[in-house]
């Protein structure tokens, strides 16, 4: 039995029968990682004696009658901006290169209380700014489905390693669509949640008013599985907020008759590829036989997200990455004579291009005489963009849209465009501009790669995500769809 391909519900089934242990588990999770990782280059670290050892002392406590908890035993990737203690977290960046944290973010921690078993961490655009992981310091991740195609970012490794199964399930972090993006360019179901719903202490940080963890997984029920673990509140993440988590798997397998959704109609618009707005407009119409009713929704100020992102999101990683400065943390330039040399040298060869630029664009708009022209211009425009969701969610249960305008595109082909690559997160921003969730979910192929629909959903309503798209996926079958490796 090819044990990697399978969801990490059906692994967790096998373990509760005992037919399977978890140690076999990962050992078919690293047989996976030696046989494609060349080419898929989904990792940064492996960590695969401690994720042994740690499958053992599952199994262990498995044979002593320990009763078996869903993701408990069960090999995963995370995304390396989190902190795992003592295993190196670069966010794919040379100034971090040598950055071994002394602490768990509490993802990681309610992870491991849970019992899984990380595998490695995963490659991504450096500091997560990127669509595509080409900005990594380290290594091009290839899509699994082409390999001349990029992963998406910027969790490309985390969205890969699951579709190439090198991991039951993995987390990724999403401050523009870099959850979304990725999983529907990879054809694996990736959600952001509300802002304030995953604690995000030990997340190294991005644009902290819109960073958000979540996962990435083969489907929606392991999704809901993986929310009910790293959900709630959290004393050391002042965002995160003070609000009861449900039973995420209680809206898996129910009905969605009635179900009221927008398609907001500037999320349709012309440069969209004609085949991914046909697999939209497919799964639209799948929904409607399963009941829904849907309608043109508005969102007015869509045109502005992305200006107002690229002043907020530039601006806050101006402020967060002013800590990199060569004497804390990571890379320390050599041969400086004096402290201030000593800062820019070690700036300047630790960071790539992409973070240079969003520096500069940050500390621009920060600037006193550009502030209030700029930054705090963003900030209103961000208001309005949120009410646009909150007035039409007093009509809609959920909105859809395409996840990204286009399926996974060439290497090279936008890297060197910035505006082009900063497009491709058009219909992801958003969502995180206004706090709320957003789930993507394969819904058909084009020329052999994958296409995500989206759906965005009131505040902490992850609960209707789920169930839509666990409706959707049931009866669309996408998901069973593996590219060829
Ligand atoms: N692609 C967007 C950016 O480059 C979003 C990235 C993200 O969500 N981390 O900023």
């Amino acid at each position: 039995m090819s044990l990697h391909k399978l969801t990490a519900h059906e692994a967790h089934e096998l373990l509760v029968k005992k037919e399977v242990s978890s140690y076999e588990l990962t050992e078919a999770v690293f047989k996976r990682i030696d046989e494609v990782e060349d080419k898929v280059k989904a990792f940064v670290t492996i960590t695969r004696e401690a994720a042994l050892e740690k499958a053992k002392a599952v199994d262990d406590k498995i044979k002593a009658g320990e009763q078996v908890k869903p993701l408990m035993g069960i090999p995963m990737v995370l995304k390396d901006n989190m902190c795992a203690q003592g295993v190196k977290t670069t966010c794919s960046s040379k100034i971090l290169h040598n950055f071994v944290p002394p602490y768990n973010a509490t993802v990681v921690e309610k992870l491991q209380e849970a019992g899984a078993i990380v595998v490695g961490k995963a490659n991504m655009d450096e500091f997560a700014m990127g669509s595509s992981t080409e900005t990594s310091a380290f290594a091009q991740t290839r899509n699994p489905w082409n390999t001349d195609c990029v992963p998406g970012g910027s969790s490309g490794g985390s969205a890969a390693s699951v579709a190439a199964d090198q991991g039951f399930y993995s987390l990724g972090s999403d401050t523009g669509g870099s959850i979304r993006q990725p999983a529907s360019f990879c054809g694996v179901v990736g959600l952001k949640p509300t802002y304030g719903r995953v604690s995000r202490y030990g997340l190294i940080a991005f644009a902290s008013s819109l960073d958000q963890i979540g996962p990435f997984a083969k489907d929606v029920e392991d999704c809901a599985q993986i929310m009910n673990v790293i959900s709630g509140h959290d004393f050391r993440d002042s965002t995160s907020a003070d609000v009861p988590v449900p039973d995420y798997t209680s809206f898996l397998n129910q009905d969605i008759k009635g179900l009221r959704v927008g398609i907001p109609k500037e999320y349709f618009v012309d440069g969209m590829d004609p085949e991914v707005e046909k697999s939209i407009r497919q799964a639209i119409a799948k929904l409607e036989e399963l009941g829904a009713v849907c309608e043109e929704a508005t969102l007015p100020h869509t045109e502005y997200a992305l200006p107002v992102y690229y002043l907020i999101a530039p601006a806050e990683a101006s402020s967060n990455l002013a800590r990199y400065d060569g004497v804390r943390y990571g890379y320390r330039a050599e041969g400086a004579e004096d402290l201030l040399t000593m800062y820019k040298k070690s700036r300047s060869e630790g960071f790539g291009s992409e973070v240079k630029r969003r520096i500069m664009l940050g500390t621009y708009a920060l600037s006193s005489g550009y502030y209030d022209a700029y930054y705090l211009k963003a900030l209103k425009v961000r208001t309005l963009i949120k009410q646009d969701f909150d007035q039409a969610f007093e009509k809609f249960d959920v909105l859809v849209s395409p996840t990204a305008p286009s399926p996974a595109f060439r290497f090279g082909e936008k890297v060197d465009d910035p505006i082009q690559m900063y497009l491709s997160d058009i219909f992801t921003m958003s969502v995180n501009l206004a706090g709320i969730p957003g789930i993507s979910i394969p819904c058909g192929l084009v020329n052999g790669l994958p296409v995500g629909l989206q759906l965005m959903g009131k505040h902490f309503d992850e609960g209707t995500l789920l169930k839509v798209a666990h409706a959707f996926e049931q009866s669309a079958g996408y998901y069973r769809n593996k590219p060829n490796l």
